[in-house]
């Protein structure tokens, strides 16, 4: 699982975790983006809370979860931004536990709050799959568009300013207890999440590959 502040990468890092490895990855804050998009209930009923920045209750994101990895889960798998309270991360553990499946490796992506404003100040990403880049890299069109499925790249909602000051709150406050909660278990690894994209991904790939069966 990728752990780390609003704007750390952990979305492009986890699409390139399924790009290299084939590993299925899921976020609960992309589920969530379609949902609203789709204008379902759970879309609806959630929207103003993503909005504002607060997380989502963790009974909402739990099922979530848990329909997930009992559809995707069966070999192999990857979260990004879950769990981000300490009762998702017990939970994510009781459902594991009961899919008699164990938990690899927790990499916790380290950024300062100079690069978390620089990303999300330039974060685009495509309205119809999700696919996240930056204003500096997404030079291939006059247009912004998807290089995956031509879609259009945008800013997401809350992508703002004063969202990510309470983005940050609910993190130092309800995530950073994780990193104590997965090093105890000895599945904790930190990485500098904040040099470009490739360098961070190496690091993560080493980290699988130790893991992955050759
Ligand atoms: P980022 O890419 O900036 O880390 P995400 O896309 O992961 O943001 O999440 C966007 C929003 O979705 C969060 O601010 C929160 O409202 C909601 N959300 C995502 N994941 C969770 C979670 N595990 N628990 C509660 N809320 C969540």
């Amino acid at each position: 699982m990728l752990l780390g502040a609003p704007g750390s990468g952990k979305g492009t890092q986890a699409e390139m975790i399924t790009r290299h490895f084939g590993i299925p990855v899921t976020s609960p804050g992309a589920i969530l983006r379609r949902e609203k998009d789709l204008g379902t209930p759970l879309g609806l009923e959630t929207a103003e809370i993503t909005q504002r920045g607060d997380l989502v209750s963790d009974k909402i994101i739990i099922g979530l979860i848990e329909d997930w990895l009992r559809l995707h889960g069966g070999h192999g798998f990857a979260f990004d931004g879950f769990p981000r309270t300490l009762p998702q991360a017990e939970s994510l553990l009781s459902i594991l536990n009961r899919l008699h499946t164990s938990l690899d490796l927790a990499i916790w992506l380290e950024v300062s709050e100079e690069t978390v404003r620089a990303r999300i100040s330039g974060r685009l990403q495509c309205r119809s799959c999700g696919f996240t880049t930056s204003v500096t890299s997404a030079k291939f069109a006059e247009r912004p568009v998807c290089p995956y499925c031509d879609g259009p790249l945008v800013r997401r909602n809350d992508d703002d300013m004063s969202v990510l000051q309470i983005r940050l709150r609910e993190f130092n406050t309800k995530t950073q207890p994780l990193a104590d909660f997965y090093r105890k278990m000895s599945i904790l690894h930190r990485v500098d999440g904040n040099r470009d994209r490739e360098a961070v991904f190496s690091d993560i790939s080493r980290l699988i590959e130790e893991k992955v069966p050759a």
